[in-house]
């Protein structure tokens, strides 16, 4: 493993934002997990930092990151086991090349598989559990084993992996063949369309709420494009929250309490967060 001390988080977050964490571990080996596990405290395990916003403060945490546990193994034809810190769209990428279908609808989500697999993630009507068969992963006691899809509890953007603790070190897909890049290319134009890319953001801030969508909310209320010291709810898409430029932690913190304080008021609708607010003081 690598362990550096009092490094700056900011560059791990891609709302870039973040302070000094006390630690940053780089695993590079599964094996590894126990010593890390059992010799640190508030542990917060990192991805990609896709959808992750991190207090800007001094951070009395150490940061785990997977993102060596990215091969990518064909067990047989349709059967492909891939680290959980593998970028997602070189997945994607695999998939083309070796004409697989199933996750076309989720190309350019900017996570990590790992990342997609904690909390389900998903776009236009699927979901990165629609192809898996089974995840391996280190447990709360401390042992690393593997569970068939049956036996986890998943529904829209929360698996059980939340609240057990659980780290994922690969998930197994099973694959139909039949690679539909058409559909890979218009879904990446539709995002690009929509979701302001160019911009350090965290895709949907906010889960939508039953039978509504929250950027519709958001945009009914009134609120697109409200800014509070550098950070904005996007023109471009309102259930995005943007940094333009010097946002703080606490700048982002009032932004998502304005926004859920006026659905509240205006529809009495109880927004909830999509994204995860890392604070100084999180504990695994
Ligand atoms: C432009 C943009 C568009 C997006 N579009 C979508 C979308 O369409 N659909 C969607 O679902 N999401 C979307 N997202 C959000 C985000 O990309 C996903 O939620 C993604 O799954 C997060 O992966 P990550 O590796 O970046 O996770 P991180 O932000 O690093 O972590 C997210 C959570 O996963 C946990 N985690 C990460 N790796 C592991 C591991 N190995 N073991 C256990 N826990 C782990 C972390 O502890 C954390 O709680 C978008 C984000 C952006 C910036």
């Amino acid at each position: 493993m690598k362990v550096f001390e009092n490094y700056v988080m900011k560059q791990h977050s891609n709302m870039k934002v973040g302070g000094v964490a006390k630690k940053f571990i780089v695993v590079e080996d599964k094996n590894e997990l126990k010593e890390i596990i059992e010799n640190n405290e508030n542990i917060f395990l990192l991805g990609n930092g896709t959808n992750t916003l991190i207090d800007d403060g001094n951070l009395d945490m150490t940061f785990v990151s997977t993102k060596n546990f990215n091969e990518i193994k064909e067990i047989e034809r349709g059967v492909v086991e891939v680290g959980a810190g593998l970028d997602f769209n070189k997945l994607i990428a695999f998939m083309n090349k070796n004409n697989y279908t199933g996750l076309e609808n989720l190309a350019g989500i900017p996570g990590s598989v790992g990342g997609l697999v904690y909390m389900n993630g998903g776009a236009y009507g699927s979901e990165i559990f629609d192809c898996i068969s089974e995840i391996e992963i280190f447990d709360e006691n401390h042992e690393i084993r593997r569970i068939k899809k049956e036996d986890i509890n998943f529904s829209y953007r929360h698996t059980e992996i939340q609240q057990k603790n659980w780290i994922i070190i690969s998930a197994t897909f099973k694959f139909q063949d039949g690679f539909n890049l058409k559909k890979v290319i218009e879904i990446q134009a539709l995002r690009e369309s929509k979701q302001p890319l160019d911009l350090p953001n965290l895709g949907s801030t906010f889960k939508n709420p039953k039978g509504d969508f929250s950027a519709r909310l958001i945009s009914e209320a009134g609120l697109k494009g409200t800014m509070i010291g550098g950070a904005q709810i996007s023109e471009k898409h309102p259930n995005f929250i943007v940094n333009r430029g010097n946002a703080t932690f606490e700048d982002i913190s009032n932004i998502l309490k304005l926004v859920k304080k006026t659905i509240k008021e205006k529809y009495d609708i109880a927004l909830e967060e999509e994204i995860i607010i890392v604070k100084g003081e999180q504990r695994r």
